[in-house]
């Protein structure tokens, strides 16, 4: 799989792709990750890239000229042209659903925005869909990107250990994942639940099951209304 940045900072993407299951995915050939920097697109005296809104209002806007350079540029890198993502607060909201759809495509796009966001045309004219990671607003897209790629490079076959270990997640099953325990055995008055002691599979298993329902009724009923109507 091939990741694509379109970033005005990639600086900050150093660290997040550098650590753990992402780097190893990317050591292992599993996924190229590139970042490309919009501002390198820019014709614009002093390299801008953003301009002040039609209509007046506080802030800045990105410009469409230098995002559209940038992108026309990294489509141009592979025969695929990818699945184009900007992001925005204003977008489909991101879940484990949408990181399964993400991590089967063969190359994904994602488009940061920074300041007061992007020209409307950026949207328009590139028909990228919009996602967001969450209803709140963060000062740019560097952020919900990496937490996209994490979310997405850990579902790719044989990024993890333990191929069981996505499967079994909170979410991949519609539910919360039942709780897990390690050693030791006790741990200030606190036991590790008997059955989990027991080495019996089959026990485990149901109590896993009806642990996971119970924490998902308790912590997010509204997950369990969905897992039960496509049980159904
Ligand atoms: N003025 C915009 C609005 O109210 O919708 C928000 C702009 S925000 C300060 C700057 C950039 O951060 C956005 O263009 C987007 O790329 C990114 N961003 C902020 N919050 C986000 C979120 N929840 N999900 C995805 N991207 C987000």
């Amino acid at each position: 799989m091939r990741i694509d940045v379109l970033t005005l900072f990639p600086e900050m993407f150093a660290s997040p792709l550098n650590f753990s299951i992402v780097k190893r995915a990317q050591q292992r050939g599993l996924v190229q990750i590139a970042l490309s920097n919009i501002r390198d697109f820019a014709k614009s005296s002093y390299n801008k890239v953003d301009d002040s809104p039609y209509g007046g209002g506080a802030g800045m806007v990105l410009m469409c000229q230098p995002v559209f350079d940038c992108l026309e540029s990294v489509q141009k890198q592979d025969s695929n042209s990818g699945r184009v993502i900007l992001l925005t607060p204003q977008g489909r909201k991101f879940d484990q659903q949408l990181a399964k759809e993400l991590s089967a495509e063969k190359r994904i796009i994602l488009i940061a925005g920074h300041y007061e966001g992007f020209d409307e045309r950026i949207r328009i004219g590139t028909g990228a869909e919009e996602v967001s990671i969450g209803d709140y607003v963060l000062s740019g897209g560097e952020l919900p990107a990496m937490v996209i790629i994490d979310a997405i490079v850990r579902l790719l076959p044989d990024a993890l250990g333990d191929e069981d270990s996505a499967a079994n997640d909170s979410f991949s099953d519609g539910l919360l994942e039942y709780p897990q325990y390690t050693r030791p055995e006790e741990f200030k008055g606190l036991k590790v639940p008997d059955v989990l002691l027991s080495g019996n599979h089959k026990e485990i298993d149901k109590w896993r099951k009806q642990q996971a329902l119970e924490k998902t009724e308790k912590q997010r009923p509204d997950l369990l209304d969905k897992h039960k109507k496509s049980e159904k």
